[in-house]
C-alpha cells in the first residue's frame, strides 16, 4: 500500500489530522491499534474536553463544526479561586466579545464525529485494529510494517506523522529524548449533576491538594476534573458516592447548591513531557508524543489541534505544488513555527500547575495578589483570557 502520509495513531490528534488533510486534497492512511468505537463506548462519565475558540475556527476550517456544535456546551464565564483564600477572578465572554470563551465537548462525542468523517472520505484510509510494529526510513520515504489480526501488512508513505501519544513508541525508536516533569500528581474525574444551573460558568479552583475544574456540560451536568497526590487519589476513587460528595461539596462550595448525582471515577496520572526535538528525518511529532501537558488549564487537545492546523495547511500546499511533503526542510520549518506556541503553553501550564498546587505561605499569597491583580487590572485578564480561548500567538491556520 502507497500513500502520500501515514499517521501512526488514531486518537483525537491523529484523526483530527487525517481529516484535515483530506480536506487540503492529500492522500493518508491512519493506523489505529485500538478497534473501532474503542475510545468511543458511551457512558454517562466520558472525558470532556474544553475547547478554545481557536480550536472552534479550525474545526470551523475542516468542516465539522457543524457537527459538532449541537453536542457542545458553551463556557460564558469562568470563576477563577483559591479555596479559604481572598483572591478571585472572573473572566466574562461578554467584556472579551466573544459568543463563547470555549466549548466542552464529550471526547466520545468528538471521537464519534471525527470517525463518521473519516468514513465518509475517500481520500483516507483508516486500519483498525492495526498496529505499527516496525519501520525502515530511507532517503525517500519510510517502509512501515504493521500487525493486523497477526498478519504483516506493509505500508509505503513519504512522510511518517506519529501521533502515538504520551509513550510514543515512535519516538523511542528514534531516539527523540524529552523533558520530563513528573508532578506526583493524578486527576480523578466524574460526571456529577449539581441541583443549581451551572449557568455556562466553568469553574477552576485551587484547593491545598492541587486544582479543581468543573465544566459546564449539556443537560445541566458538570465534569469535574480533581488534581490530588497519590493517595488523595487512592482515597477519593475508594470513598462511597455519598462520602466523595461530601468532600466535594466541602472543598467546592455551595455555589452550584448540592451535587444530587455522582457518575463513575477514573484517574489519570499527570505528567508533563516535552520532546526536545519534534522531527526527524522523515518523521514528524504531533500532539501528546511531542507534548503532554497537565490538565489545569485544558491545554492539550486545543495545543495539538494548532499543531494539526499548522502541518496540514504546510502538507497540503506542499502536495498541491507537487512537492515532497517529507522533504528535510519542510519538516525544519514547521519544527519552528511551532516552538514558540508548544514552549509558551507547556510553561504556561507547568507554572500554573505548580504555582496553584503548592500550600507554602509566600506562593498562597503570590497567587491570590495575582488573582485580585487579574480582576483590577482589565487589560491583564485580556491577555490571559485570550491565552485561555487559544488565540495567542496568532497561530491558527497556516
Ligand atoms: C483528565 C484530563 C483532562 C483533559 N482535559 C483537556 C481539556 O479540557 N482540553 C484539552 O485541550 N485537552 C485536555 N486533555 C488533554 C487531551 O486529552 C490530550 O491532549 C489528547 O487527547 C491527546 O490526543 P493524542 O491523539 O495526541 O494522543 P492519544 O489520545 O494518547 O492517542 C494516541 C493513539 O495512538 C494509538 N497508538 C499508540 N501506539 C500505536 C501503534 N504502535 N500502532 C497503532 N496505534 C498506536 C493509541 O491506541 C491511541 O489511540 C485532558 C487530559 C486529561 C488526562
Amino acid at each position: 500500500m502507497n500513500t502520500e502520509v501515514l499517521i501512526v495513531g488514531g486518537g483525537l490528534v491523529g484523526s483530527s489530522l487525517a481529516v484535515a488533510l483530506a480536506s487540503r486534497a492529500c492522500p493518508v492512511v491512519l493506523v489505529e491499534e485500538g478497534g473501532g468505537g474503542r475510545a468511543t463506548s458511551p457512558s454517562y462519565d466520558d472525558r470532556a474536553i474544553a475547547l478554545a475558540q481557536g480550536s472552534r475556527r479550525i474545526f470551523e476550517a475542516i468542516g465539522l463544526w457543524d457537527e459538532l456544535a449541537s453536542g457542545v456546551c458553551p463556557i460564558r464565564q469562568i470563576h477563577i479561586s483559591d479555596r479559604g483564600h481572598f483572591g478571585f477572578t472572573h473572566l466574562d465572554s461578554r467584556r472579551e466579545r466573544v459568543d463563547a470563551l470555549g466549548y466542552v465537548a464529550l471526547a466520545r462525542e468528538l471521537g464519534r464525529v471525527l470517525e463518521v468523517s473519516m468514513a465518509a472520505q475517500p481520500r483516507i484510509e483508516r486500519l483498525a485494529p492495526a498496529r505499527l510494529v516496525d519501520f525502515v526510513i530511507d532517503a525517500d520515504g519510510v517502509t512501515a510494517t504493521l500487525n493486523r489480526g497477526g498478519q504483516a501488512t506493509q505500508v509505503r508513505a513519504r512522510l511518517l506523522v506519529a501521533c502515538d501519544g504520551a509513550q510514543s513508541e515512535i519516538r523511542e525508536r528514534l531516539g527523540l529524548e524529552t523533558r520530563r516533569w513528573e508532578y506526583g500528581q493524578s486527576a480523578v474525574i466524574a460526571n456529577v449533576t449539581p441541583a443549581l444551573p451551572h449557568g455556562n460558568i466553568a469553574y477552576e479552583r485551587f484547593t491545598d491538594t492541587g486544582p479543581m475544574a468543573v465544566l459546564p456540560m449539556p443537560e445541566n451536568r458538570c465534569s469535574l476534573v480533581w488534581t490530588t497526590d497519590q493517595p488523595g487519589e487512592e482515597r477519593l476513587l475508594s470513598l462511597s458516592d455519598e462520602h466523595f460528595r461530601e468532600d466535594l461539596q466541602q472543598r467546592f462550595g455551595w455555589r452550584l447548591g448540592r451535587f444530587i448525582r455522582i457518575g463513575r471515577r477514573s484517574s489519570y496520572p499527570l505528567a508533563l513531557l516535552r520532546a526536545h526535538r519534534i522531527v526527524d528525518r522523515r518523521v514528524v511529532l504531533v500532539g501528546n508524543s511531542a507534548h503532554t501537558l497537565h490538565p489545569v488549564a485544558g491545554q492539550g487537545f486545543n495545543l495539538g489541534l494548532r499543531d494539526v492546523a499548522v502541518l496540514a495547511g504546510m502538507l497540503g500546499d506542499a502536495i498541491a505544488a507537487g512537492a515532497d511533503p517529507g522533504a528535510d526542510d519542510l519538516l525544519q520549518t514547521y519544527a519552528k513555527r511551532r516552538q514558540g506556541d508548544q514552549l509558551g503553553v507547556a510553561m504556561f501550564t507547568d507554572g500554573l500547575a505548580r504555582l496553584f498546587s503548592n500550600p507554602l505561605a509566600p506562593l498562597s499569597l503570590a497567587r491570590n495578589l495575582g488573582l485580585v491583580a487579574l480582576d483590577l487590572f482589565p487589560a491583564v485578564k485580556h491577555e490571559f483570557a485570550r491565552h485561555t480561548m487559544g488565540l495567542a500567538g496568532g497561530v491558527i491556520g497556516r
